[in-house]
């Protein structure tokens, strides 16, 4: 689904560099390059606080503790997700309430968040799902009027830029109190392992997130309340100062492959493509196709016969998920359940050219005017 080996080749002198003064240094655990990458990410994003962390699920549990939220207490999710959105919610004791998305473009459905608040409700989580921003000045606008924390999970959408109507355009995951990000090796911005990192504009949440991924510190040996041990390593964070410089750059190769099967499938009556919002910029995570009146697994297998490695981004609902199951729920998402049937992602990355988009793209709408 990525090429991560050719996008090493074209940095690999300078991250093999980077890498090996770590080792030497021996300072493998916050290490000078934790600090100059928070920093800088500081910098890229416009944001007062980078808190980096072991993982994207650990930046969004770290969240949610530092935001006090305690056990039986309510908080708002799109039932289209990947699974980390929910599981921390749960590993907390809070209650995850879903709420269905666009048909469209994949995101949370704002027109329906206020129908799923109850006097229990305190936070919203949207997930800028794919690479593009869900509507945030919506988002805002409830959670001041009911008086919620948004918690945005930006691990697929770090670099998107959202516009406010007045003409504000701020960073995907500086909007709302804490923004969440992953930098496992496939994201957007992906290191050599395992990362994650949040971000807030507030100074006094910034302490709190520090303080609980430290076991709960702020001074040595002094615990304050329960934590957690998440960091992010060096090496990890001497890897990502390099590939910080080039997510603009990745950003842009997504968005030319993404243009190119746009082309490709825009006017095919059995493909739908995805729709792009107007108040954000797409950041390409993932190219997802919509199949119509016809069989995806069909489609994916005959990609699959070809060496195309189309993936399934995500087959099954939350609420049909054993650990996540809910009767409630039943009908109630009706296109988080249809977009499970009928969602194909196709590769993308940084590093595809022409030949290859033309044989992924024949393929497909070889397989589609079969299907006529
Ligand atoms: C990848 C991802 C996460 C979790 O990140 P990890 O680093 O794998 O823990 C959370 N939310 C979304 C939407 C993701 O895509």
């Amino acid at each position: 689904m990525v090429d991560l080996q050719t996008q090493y080749q074209k940095i690999s002198t300078e991250i093999d560099q980077a890498i090996h003064e770590v080792i030497v240094s021996t300072k493998f655990i916050n290490g000078p390059a934790v600090k100059e990458f928070a920093d800088d990410l500081a910098a890229y994003l416009n944001v007062k606080n980078v808190v980096p962390c072991a993982n994207g699920t650990d930046a969004l549990q770290i969240a949610m503790m530092a935001l006090n939220l305690l056990p039986g207490d309510e908080v708002i999710i799109p039932a289209f997700t990947y699974v980390a959105t929910a599981e921390v919610i749960a590993l907390l004791k809070l209650t995850p309430v879903m709420v269905d998305v666009d048909a469209e473009t994949f995101l949370i459905d704002t027109n329906k968040i206020e129908k799923a608040i109850t006097p229990k409700t305190k936070a919203i989580v949207p997930v800028h799902l794919f690479g593009q921003c869900a509507n945030m000045e919506h988002i805002m606008k409830i959670a001041q009027q009911y008086h919620l924390f948004v918690i945005e999970d930006v691990a697929q959408a770090i670099g998107a830029d959202f516009t406010f109507s007045d003409g504000r355009k701020m960073k995907a995951g500086t909007i709302g109190n804490i923004g969440a990000t992953s930098f496992f090796p496939s994201k957007n911005l992906g290191c050599f392992g395992d990362g994650g990192a949040m971000f807030t504009n507030d100074d006094v949440i910034a302490k709190r997130l520090k303080m609980i991924s430290n076991h709960g510190q702020t001074i040595q040996y002094q615990h304050d309340e329960v934590g957690v041990n998440s960091r992010l390593d060096t090496i990890q964070a001497a890897v990502l100062k390099i590939k910080l410089k080039h997510l603009n750059e990745y950003a842009e190769a997504r968005n030319k492959v993404a243009n190119f099967y746009d082309n490709a499938f825009q006017n095919h009556p059995n493909l739908l493509i995805p729709q792009r919002v107007k108040n954000s910029t797409h950041v390409f995570h993932q190219y997802t196709l919509q199949a119509i009146n016809f069989d995806r697994d069909e489609l994916r297998k005959y990609l699959a016969e070809n060496d195309i490695p189309a993936m399934v981004y995500y087959p099954i609902p939350l609420h049909h998920q054993k650990a996540y199951a809910d009767k409630r729920y039943d009908g109630n998402l009706p296109i988080t359940e249809n977009l499970c049937k009928c969602v194909i992602s196709l590769p993308i990355s940084t590093e595809m050219d022409e030949e290859q988009l033309n044989y992924i793209s024949s393929h497909v709408l070889n397989f589609c005017n079969s299907k006529k």
